[in-house]
């Protein structure tokens, strides 16, 4: 078992363009698919699903144009198991058709009202229909999980004796654990020769690690999703399943590891939905440290607290300032950029940031500058890469929010309008647009807080702003007028993260 993971390749089936986009909430634009599939091709995933073709005719013009793409990967189309689905696949010229069909009871009843024997001569018919048109062909027994071993095991034989290539095992509803899904998998490897692959749903949190347990039990690819996206609570997460595959399996996958962040943060921008800070390998926090502890050991020795190296995965670690901080992290960020205290101002500064965190404040990168310029009576950090000159903003019942905005870049004045869906995001886009020029700076995440109540109340907004190398920094702002706190958090924001890439020497 171990030599044969370690030298057969799992592969990786995307299906972010179909299952992902079965999320509930996610609508993608044609431009925005071929984008994320150009992406998948670079990040080396070996099979795109790129949509249900018989679903509707934009899908099948989405699903052509990703063919016409010509990328690396093989391009899959969905089908179900009749004649309609599959000539409206191999009319899109995919590479390869997945052909899915119902085996539990409670499917074959409710969901398409069919007896066994039709779902068994519906399941070959098709197959055979796709190996005829020369198509690669993976056959799904959707809902393989609640389906009686028996039946299933039969199904697989007749898909496999019409031409299948590929059996996919779709957990549909996400019930399975390790152990049951390493059984599932061992039981159909009696009957069936082809290669397995295994599809799994997060219902219990569970896709992952029953993806890996499918894998070592002989399955040989994989379908997931970036940021596990997907129907209900989602499918096995891509980064996940691929960084556990290789650093956890020892097995291989033709997977740029590097290019797991940027394509999660693509696709959570695309999609509309953000990705918890908490999630592994791509969250926010996935590679932050605060506590005091944690900051002293990943600076001393980077693998006391970081199984995973930041790097690795295409990310940079970020030393978090707050209560728990201790003054090894916060010297370290300092440090980063180019302030170096003395032993008796440090301890000031950390004495200033506990006190504010234990106020309930989180500590942002600006305050801590704040922090610093403070005890060491001097001001750092003020410059002002980025300055406001002039703003305006128009809002009504029929007029479309529009900002516009006058701002010094580097000394030299700038002039840009954009609309939003209110004043805020018109002005902040307009900000951005013009700071593009500079770096591409992003505005991560957006908080407001009203301090006190009524209309009058102090607004305090806080924003968190990255760059292309990942730095991310923090700002705040409060004043009585919410636009104007914005601006401010955000201009703060984005000076800082200037201000810190050059202090890195690595502004383009
Ligand atoms: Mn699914």
């Amino acid at each position: 078992m171990e030599t044969q993971l370690s030298t057969t390749p799992i592969r990786i089936f995307d299906t972010t363009l179909r299952d992902g986009e079965q999320s509930p909430g996610v609508s993608l634009t044609v431009d925005d698919k071929i984008e994320i599939a150009r992406q998948l091709s670079l990040l080396g995933v070996d099979t795109i699903e790129a949509g249900f073709p018989s679903s509707s005719e934009g899908e099948k013009k989405v699903i052509k144009s990703i063919v016409k793409a010509k990328l690396e990967p093989e391009i899959c189309g969905l089908s179900r198991a009749n004649k309609g689905d599959v000539d409206a696949a191999i009319d899109c010229n995919v590479d390869a058709v997945h052909v899915f069909i119902p085996t539990s009871p409670v499917q074959m009843k409710y969901a398409v009202n069919m007896t066994p024997e039709q779902v068994i001569s519906a399941a070959a018919d098709s197959v055979a229909y796709v190996k005829k048109h020369g198509l690669t062909c993976e056959f799904s027994p959707m809902d393989a999980s609640r389906s009686e071993l028996p039946f299933l095991k039969e199904v697989c034989k007749a898909a496999q004796d019409a031409g299948m290539d590929r059996l996919n095992v779709p957990d549909t509803v996400g019930i399975m654990t390790p152990k049951t899904m390493a059984t599932l998998i061992e039981d159909l490897k009696t009957v069936v020769t082809v290669p397995v692959s295994v599809h799994c749903h997060d219902d219990f949190g569970m896709a992952v690690a029953n993806s890996l347990a499918a894998v070592e039990a002989g399955a040989t690819q994989v379908h997931c999703t970036v940021n596990g996206l997907g129907e209900r609570a989602g499918n096995a997460s891509l980064e996940e399943v691929v960084v556990a595959l290789h650093m956890l399996c020892n097995c291989t996958t033709g997977v740029n590891l590097k290019l797991l962040y940027s394509t999660s943060r693509m696709v959570s921008a695309l999609s509309g939905i953000a990705v918890q800070a908490n999630k592994a390998i791509v969250g926010e926090n996935a590679f932050a440290h605060e506590s005091g502890i944690h900051t002293r050991g990943v600076t001393e020795k980077p693998l006391t607290f970081e199984p995973i190296a930041p790097e690795l995965v295409g990310r940079t670690r970020k030393l978090v300032a707050g209560k728990l901080a201790g003054t090894r992290g916060i010297k370290a960020e300092l440090e980063e950029i180019g302030i170096h205290p003395t032993d008796e101002q440090l301890k000031e500064i950390v004495q200033r940031v506990k006190e504010l965190g234990d106020k309930g404040k989180m500590v942002t990168d600006a305050d801590l500058l704040a922090l610093t310029s403070a005890v060491l009576g001097e001001v750092i950090g003020e410059e002002k890469i980025v300055d406001l000159c002039d703003l305006a903003v128009m809002t009504g019942v029929k007029v479309l929010p529009t900002a516009s905005v006058r701002l010094v870049l580097d000394g030299k004045e700038y002039v840009a309008a954009e609309t939003g869906v209110g004043p805020v995001d018109a002005v902040l886009k307009s900000i951005q647009s013009l700071t593009n020029n500079l770096e591409k700076i992003r505005l991560k995440e957006y908080r407001l807080e009203a301090i006190t109540g009524g209309s009058n109340a102090v607004a305090e907004v806080v924003i968190k702003v990255e760059d292309d190398k990942g730095n991310v920094v923090s700002a705040r702002a409060a004043r009585e007028d919410i636009v104007m706190a914005s601006v401010e958090a955000m201009i703060n924001g984005i000076n800082k993260c200037l201000i810190k890439n050059r202090k890195q020497g690595t502004t383009k």
